[in-house]
């Protein structure tokens, strides 16, 4: 599928990032000028993933986070979440509701499904010790068919 437009953000996966990527998704969905919904929806995805990269693939060292955002035919986003951390040794396991590896932290295993959710396909690519690479794609609605 044509790509219109693509941007990639390389950063530090420290804890302050998460708003930053949050900053960078609603920057670049500007051009689409998504309903309230939609924005929160993919800025949420967004969130989880790359909070995940943060708290668990980086848990016990530092690296960085790339986001990969591109605008598609069709008002498609396709958003990827990469990080070179842990990685994940059954993804099948860490995607089910209510799985998680932190509940110490008081984290409730809910972000992949979250992720799946809200947006229209979601994929997890892993393996141990080689980082997390998580895909996602949402189509816009579009904006002369929304209700007033
Ligand atoms: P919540 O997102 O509700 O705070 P959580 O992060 O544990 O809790 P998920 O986001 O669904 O839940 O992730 C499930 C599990 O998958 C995590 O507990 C962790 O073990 C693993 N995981 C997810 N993303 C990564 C990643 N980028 N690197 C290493 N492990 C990951
Ligand atoms: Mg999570």
């Amino acid at each position: 599928m044509k790509t219109i437009n693509a941007v990639k953000f390389v950063f530090p996966g420290i804890s302050e990032n998460e708003r930053t990527a949050r900053a960078v998704i609603s920057a670049f969905l500007v051009q689409l000028d998504p309903t309230v919904e939609e924005l929160a929806d993919i800025r949420t995805a967004v969130s989880e993933a790359v909070t995940n990269a943060i708290v668990h693939g980086y848990r016990k060292g530092k690296g960085d986070v790339e986001l990969y955002l591109k605008l598609l035919e069709n008002r498609e986003i396709y958003l990827r979440i990469k990080d070179h951390g842990c990685g994940i040794a059954d993804i099948e396991q860490a995607m089910e509701p209510l799985f998680t590896t932190a509940p110490e932290e008081e984290r409730a295993g809910l972000g992949f499904a979250v992720m799946e959710s809200f947006m229209d396909k979601l994929q997890v690519k892993s393996k141990p010790g080689q980082g997390v690479t998580v895909t996602m794609r949402k189509k816009l609605g579009n904006p002369i068919c929304r209700e007033k």
